[in-house]
């Protein structure tokens, strides 16, 4: 269980972070919802966790914005008094073919995906390792393992974050600080929802389980590596994915 737990889930207002932001408040944790768009789904998760008991609140912040990451840390840590769980969901798509592919496509892809874990992971830091304990949670990607068409920008920010993952889990060990990343495969959410229903169909027979994942399946392995029982578990990635990457 999380009781007395403070966890900060970016890109929180919808799908995988959503789920996970609720699981990890299902299991006693409080929690900041960071959120970059609408402020109205934002809050309706936090009155979702208030429901369940545990004290939420709402903040607005571009994880690839370092001023921004540094004040919506700082105000994590004067509601709550403690940050023990970081987990970087907020992640953004911007396909297209490496020939057609626009310099602001691939900056903005790898701002977000892979700065904004990096800026988020550096703004936790301080205070976990004066904590002496606290769990990194990165969420990359299959594709971050395996590679995919038209999607080289973000392929390269979600291997990068598996490589982040290492170095960082590495650096903070010696501080009872853990950091794994999770790859999802194919999960139905907004993000997936836009694909065609053709491509959709090419995917389902690569997966072995033969079906695509739930966002609650992320957030049940987010909230195991976020507990006491996963304390032995550091710089690994973790898929999720049907058996679609073995
Ligand atoms: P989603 O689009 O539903 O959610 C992404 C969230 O990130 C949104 O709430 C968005 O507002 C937020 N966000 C985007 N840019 C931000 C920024 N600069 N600052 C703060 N928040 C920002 O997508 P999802 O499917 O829930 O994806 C969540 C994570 O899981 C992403 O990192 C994604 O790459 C990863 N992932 C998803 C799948 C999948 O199949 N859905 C597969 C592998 C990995």
């Amino acid at each position: 269980m999380l009781n007395g737990k403070t966890a900060l889930v970016t890109g929180a207002s919808r799908g995988i972070g959503k789920a996970i932001a609720l699981e990890l408040a299902k299991q006693g944790a409080n929690v900041a919802v960071n959120y970059a768009g609408s402020e109205a789904k934002a809050q309706e998760v936090v009155e979702e966790i208030r429901a369940l008991g545990q004290q939420a609140i709402a903040i607005q912040a571009d994880v690839a914005n370092s001023e921004s990451v540094t004040n919506m840390v700082k105000a994590v840590i004067s509601e709550f008094g403690s940050l023990d769980i970081l987990v970087n969901n907020a992640g953004i798509t911007k396909d297209n073919l490496m020939m057609r592919m626009k310099e602001e496509e691939w900056d903005s892809v790898i701002d977000t995906n892979l700065k904004g874990v990096f800026l988020c992971t550096k703004a936790v830091t301080r205070q976990m390792m004066k904590q002496r304990k606290g769990r990194i949670i990165n969420i990359s990607s299959i594709v971050g393992v395996s590679g995919n068409p038209g999607q080289a920008n973000y392929v390269a920010a979600k291997a990068g974050v598996i490589g982040l993952t290492k170095s960082t889990a590495k650096e903070l060990s010696s501080r009872n600080i853990t950091v794994n990343a999770v790859a999802p495969g194919f999960i139905a959410t907004d993000m997936t929802e836009v694909l065609e229903d053709q491509v959709k169909e090419e995917m389902l027979k690569g997966i072995p389980l033969a079906r695509f994942g739930e966002a609650q399946e992320i957030a049940a392995l987010v909230a195991f590596l976020a507990g006491e029982g996963s304390g032995y578990i550091t710089g690994q990635t973790i898929h999720v994915d049907g058996g679609m990457v073995m």
